[in-house]
């Protein structure tokens, strides 16, 4: 159950700077604040940069481990409902920053424990990211358990309010019959078109997400099938 869990009440009083320390702001109280210590000491420390990929139910990490290297600049985040699975990735977070205090690899990902079916918009701004992965989501096979999937016309709204113009949804199952509901829905959502299967191939993060997730692995090693669907958001249409 998540009734322990905890979510910022905007994406502004989101505690980042704790998640990613080498991405804090210097200097960011100055002035006014000076004059006020107790004041300075309460304010949250802020990150200079915007976390931009979210990996949403992101298991043990594999794929942030992959992507964080590929994108030093960029900041990205896992998001997992489980407690120890969360630990786990935060602590290899940990161990891999420790191991490359050289280079300062790994210092742009973080994994955050919660539930994202629920109040994503509360830790992301509007059109703030520009990628979203669903990799290997639980497929929820049961019909009546099909409004607890991670893709539906009401989630697609969230992921399309957090996502910019231009922003990529990428998606893989092994389950044919989830590939094709997730389709269905993100084609039938008015923000959101389906990447052409060129495109689809060239993209590094389509590669990435193929091999590297631990799902991607254990369906590898049992020969299964792997469906892949990306997303594009659109324009928002002009105000009439
Ligand atoms: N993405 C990883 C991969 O491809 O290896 C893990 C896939 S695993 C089958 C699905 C993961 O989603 C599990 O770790 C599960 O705990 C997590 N999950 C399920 N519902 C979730 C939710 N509402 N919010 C966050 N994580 C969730």
């Amino acid at each position: 159950s998540d009734h322990s869990l905890t979510y910022p009440v905007s994406p502004s009083e989101m505690d980042w700077a704790s998640h990613y320390p080498a991405f804090v702001a210097k200097n960011e109280t100055s002035g006014s604040v000076q004059s006020h210590p107790q004041e300075s000491e309460l304010a949250i420390q802020k990150i200079f940069r915007n976390v931009e990929i979210a990996d949403i139910g992101c298991g043990f990490g594999g794929l942030l481990f992959a992507l964080a290297p590929k994108f030093p600049e960029t900041l990205l985040v896992g998001m997992e409902i489980r407690t120890s699975v969360t630990e786990f990735v935060q602590e290899k977070i940990r161990a891999l920053r420790h191991q490359n205090l050289n280079t300062g690899l790994y210092q742009n990902v973080a994994c955050l424990r919660a539930n994202a079916m629920k109040f994503l918009p509360n830790f992301f701004a509007k059109g703030q990211l520009s990628k979203i992965f669903l990799c290997f989501p639980d497929p929820h096979f049961k019909t009546r358990k099909h409004k607890a999937r991670i893709v539906s016309m009401t989630l697609n709204s969230e992921y399309a309010y957090v996502l910019r113009p231009g922003a990529i949804v990428y998606t893989i199952t092994d389950v044919e019959d989830l590939h094709n509901w997730m389709v269905e829905h993100f084609v039938e959502h008015l923000s959101f078109e389906r990447v052409g299967e060129q495109e689809q191939e060239e993209d590094m993060c389509v590669k990435i997400m193929t091999t590297e997730t631990e799902e991607g692995k254990k369906v590898e090693r049992n020969g299964g099938q792997k469906f892949v669907a990306c997303f594009r958001r659109l324009e928002d249409p002009p105000w009439p």
